[in-house]
């Protein structure tokens, strides 16, 4: 089994106006398709690799693999949390466990989306349900793979690469997060904190 690229859920200009059409379009078809095809390629180099009994390639593969792989999997998760459909606030369990960890819904998205504005370079912001101490936590991600922690479940991630936002917010990284938050998929989220649990 390879990896493949899954259908956005919904048509690319269905988010306007807060990210534009072109912008899906090109960050799906082709960004997260080079992300795939990265992480096929890469296995097949290590099979080569471990058929030829030659490993001097194998820390950049391993890099490589981490690179790809992780960005397919954030990919995959910020499409299904984002919908036309989307927007306010969490209720329930995910409503009530972010009163427990954050202190509120107000301090989660002012957290959460500094940590996307301030990535340096290229990054993620993600809320994750981290297993060892039961409690969820905003993970500030380089990358697809820096900094994030063994054993986490993404719940919601944020996309903070140029590619993302760039065509049309240009430098203004913040006002894509502004806009962001009135697109996000909460059952989405919250299917996944049950899930996690
Ligand atoms: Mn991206």
């Amino acid at each position: 089994m390879t990896y493949s690229l899954p259908a956005l859920p919904y048509d690319p200009a269905a988010l306007e106006p807060h990210l534009s059409a072109r912008i899906l379009e090109l960050h799906h078809d082709k960004h997260h398709q080079a992300y795939v095809d990265g992480a096929n390629t890469t296995l097949e180099k290590l099979a080569d690799a471990r058929a030829k009994g030659d490993f001097a390639s194998l820390v950049g593969l391993q890099k490589t693999l981490a690179f790809n792989v992780a960005g397919h999997a954030l990919h995959s998760i910020y499409w299904t949390n984002m919908s036309p459909d989307g927007g306010d606030k969490p209720t329930g369990d995910l409503a009530s466990a972010i009163d427990e960890y954050f202190g509120g819904f107000d301090g989660f998205r002012k957290q959460m989306t500094a940590a996307t504005v301030s990535v340096q370079g290229s990054g993620w912001s993600a809320l994750v349900w981290e297993p060892l101490g039961q409690r969820l936590v905003v993970e500030q991600i380089e990358d697809h793979h820096n900094h994030s922690i063994e054993g986490t479940r993404a719940l919601l991630v944020i996309d903070a690469w140029e590619h993302a936002y760039y065509l049309q917010y240009e430098n203004r990284r913040a006002d894509y997060v502004e806009a962001i938050w009135n697109v996000i998929n909460w059952d989405d989220v919250a299917s996944r904190f049950a899930d996690s649990r």
